[in-house]
């Protein structure tokens, strides 16, 4: 069925009474890959946090629904337990809690929202142990600390790892492929077109049209002073890589 997952209708967002977004509308199918490119400073993460619900951002306007229902209002526990995941762009360390540790907490807390049996460490390690064989990760994450000492690599694997255990229905990758190599960067979109489903919406924040011949988008859509100005396909990225964003702003 194609429903709309996400639709995100008049946004405008301050921070510290600063306008960032000014007017966004975006509107996504189940099972659709969107890609958000735009310069630096565009409005691109602000737009990925407010969807996930970060509490800095203030929405003065407009609203966010989420499988028909308005969550513009709704801390982000909420939304990831509905299903919204931000991968971000700088994943944090978290020294002292461990990736197995921290993978189950995160398990649990969506296992306890739907009335789910909770996972013990002995239950979970199983259940962690067949989707870190998806994904082509090395056990022994699970046992570091979250993301210390990770390669940039690694770190964005470990996001993908998050997004798998908790089966999100839209995940926002926001600039998943900066820092890889181009091994990495083809590993990480295997393992995120090996997960993808009709009922699963994903987000790529990005700069480079490599990561797009690898995970296709069905809408490229461009940002500049917090808007939406310009919606285009999969060809869209090759023209901005040849001609930069001015051919593409100019012949609106
Ligand atoms: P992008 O991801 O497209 O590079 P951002 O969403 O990170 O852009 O930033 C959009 C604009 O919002 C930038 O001008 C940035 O300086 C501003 N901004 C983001 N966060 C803050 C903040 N905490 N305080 C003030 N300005 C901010
Ligand atoms: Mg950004």
């Amino acid at each position: 069925m194609n429903y709309n997952l996400i639709e995100i209708n008049d946004l405008h967002v301050n921070i510290n009474n600063i306008p960032i977004l000014q007017g966004v509308n975006l509107c996504i199918k189940a099972g659709e890959i969107h890609a958000i490119m735009g310069k630096n400073g565009s409005g691109k993460s602000t737009l990925a946090k407010v969807i996930a619900g970060h509490p800095n951002y203030n929405i003065t306007q407009g609203n966010i629904k989420f499988n028909g229902e308005n969550i513009t209002y709704m801390t982000p526990e909420e939304r990831a337990i509905k299903g919204i995941f931000l991968a971000f762009q700088y994943p944090i360390e978290i020294p002292g809690v461990s990736n197995a540790d921290f993978l189950r907490l995160a398990y649990n807390a969506k296992q306890k929202a739907y009335k789910k049996a909770e996972l013990d460490p002995l239950s979970f390690f199983e259940l962690i142990n067949k989707q870190i064989h998806k994904i082509d990760i090395n056990p022994q994450f699970l046992s570091r600390n979250v993301n210390e000492g990770f390669s940039g690599g690694e770190k964005k694997k470990n996001e993908i790892l998050q997004m798998v255990l908790l089966d999100s229905k839209l995940g926002i990758l926001d600039e998943i492929d900066s820092g890889l190599d181009i091994d990495a960067l083809k590993n990480i979109s295997i393992n995120i077109n090996s997960i993808l489903t009709k009922e699963k919406s994903i987000i790529i924040i990005t700069h480079y049209q490599r990561i797009l011949d690898y995970i296709v988008p069905n809408y490229i859509h461009i940002m500049e002073e917090g808007k939406i100005i310009y919606t285009g396909n999969a060809d869209t990225a090759k023209q901005l890589e040849t001609h930069g964003y001015k051919s593409i702003i100019q012949n609106k």
